[in-house]
């Protein structure tokens, strides 16, 4: 298709009017001939402009109006744009119905809102979950419909990292998963998911494990009595003394096993930390100074703790004594004969500092990430010498999420390792 051009109107217009100068000049008659000229012109723009109108505002037909010269070009160019667009637009129309349809299908609810929390979009499980109504909800604000305060100031914080777990509305037995995730451009999409199973399953692993290890308490108790008695009465160097060392030296590894499943199970299900109660963690930090002295005596170990006096936290001091205590005894237990452990508790920018540093083994980076998982551990035989589990991490772990803290661990194989974590201020005692 030839496009407008400034060099063909200019010969068209010399086309028509030169013959008229012509005439007119020669005839003496250029005023009227050129007024009579002029009026046609523009009556024959007038009519294909009206036209033009007539096809864009009136006429839903899409067929293309008959024009000439540049105005069949016009017509032509409006009509490409018409065409693209419509095309534009049933692509849109069937990425979204995709996108619709993918989302009814989803065995979550799902609800498409803008982020000052007006309704775009909900789906239908939506409408069942929540109880939604579509499309009288559309444009409604979301949390008018959701009013939990919890959820409400979920979103408000603006940072969605962790999912936020909700009784239903509807039935005070379910559980219901909330996550949001950014979307689009200032949109967000909510997606609820019914977790009630899962929260179950997992709330009877840990008391299971709770059962089971307070279970194991007492028997263990007994075998201890017994074999102590045993001991006393074998023969130096028999058989048989050999044989209730190792019994005895099970037994205890055992204890120490059923122990930390308790601790472990007792922070997992710990509710919020109450945070009117203080914990003094100077006084804490000298009771664990005393037990890793006796425990490191046997390795001449150099342990210092540099602990900074008066900076105390609200919380559970069971928690915070687990998971500093856990971290100084691994120093202590995976730092070879005459290495060095230090022990750091100051004020940071965000909060308090804990730092536990050695200069032991070390840990391989392929270990690093699966260290806080439970009974996870590097070197089996090495652990068991230690009389490791492989959950005192797993216990750093849990008490410090009760802190919104997380473990952060640096290590180089052969040269040492350097545990750390930050109370955050909010948790500092003034
Ligand atoms: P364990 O009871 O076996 O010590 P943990 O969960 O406390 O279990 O630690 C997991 C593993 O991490 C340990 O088995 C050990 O291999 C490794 N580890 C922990 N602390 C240190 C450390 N300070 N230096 C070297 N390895 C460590």
């Amino acid at each position: 298709m030839k496009i407008y051009s400034w060099k063909e109107l200019i010969w068209a217009l010399v086309f028509i009017y030169l013959p008229i100068l012509l005439i007119g000049t020669l005839f003496n008659s250029l005023a009227e001939l050129l007024f009579i000229a002029f009026f046609i012109h523009i009556l024959w723009h007038y009519y294909y402009l009206k036209k033009l109108n007539n096809w864009l505002w009136n006429n839903k037909s899409t067929v293309l109006p008959h024009g000439q010269s540049e105005w069949e070009r016009a017509f032509m160019g409006i009509h490409n744009m018409q065409q693209r667009h419509r095309k534009r637009r049933n692509d849109l129309a069937r990425v979204i119905s995709r996108f619709r349809a993918g989302s009814e299908a989803l065995p979550d609810a799902v609800i498409v809102f803008h982020k000052r929390g007006e309704i775009i979009w909900c789906n239908r499980l939506a409408q069942v979950q929540l109880g939604f109504k579509w499309p009288e909800d559309s444009g409604e604000n979301i949390t008018n419909l959701i009013r939990n305060p919890l959820f409400v100031n979920y979103l408000k914080q603006n940072s969605y990292d962790e999912p936020l777990d909700l009784i239903s509305p509807n039935n005070p037995e379910k559980t219901l998963e909330f996550r949001v995730m950014p979307y689009a451009v200032h949109q967000r999409i909510l997606i609820v998911r019914d977790v009630t199973a899962y929260r179950q399953i997992d709330a009877m692993r840990r008391l299971f494990v709770a059962n089971v290890s307070h279970e194991l308490r007492t028997p263990l108790t007994v075998l201890q009595g017994y074999i102590e008695i045993l001991d006393s009465q074998a023969q130096p160097d028999s058989t048989q003394a050999k044989a209730i060392k190792v019994l005895e030296q099970q037994t205890v590894r055992m204890c120490s096993l059923v122990e930390q499943l308790m601790t472990l199970s007792k922070i997992e299900s710990a509710p919020n930390l109450d945070l009117d109660e203080h914990v003094n963690v100077p006084a804490l930090l000298a009771q664990i100074e005393n037990e890793a002295s006796t425990l490191g005596k046997d390795k001449a170990l150099l342990i210092q703790f540099d602990v900074a006096q008066n900076l105390c936290v609200r919380g559970d001091q069971m928690q915070l004594r687990s998971a500093m205590a856990n971290l100084v005894y691994n120093a202590i237990n995976y730092t070879p004969i005459k290495g060095s452990v230090k022990i750091i508790w100051r004020l940071c920018d965000e909060g308090a500092y804990f730092c536990v540093m050695d200069n032991g083994d070390g840990i391989a980076p392929e270990h690093i990430l699966h260290l806080t998982e439970r009974f996870y551990r590097v070197d089996g035989s090495r652990s068991r010498n230690t009389g490791g589990s492989g959950l005192g991490l797993s216990i750093v772990k849990h008490a410090l999420m009760h802190y919104d803290s997380q473990l952060n661990i640096e290590s180089n194989l052969g040269e040492g390792s350097q545990f750390s974590f930050v109370i955050p201020a909010n948790y500092l005692l003034n």
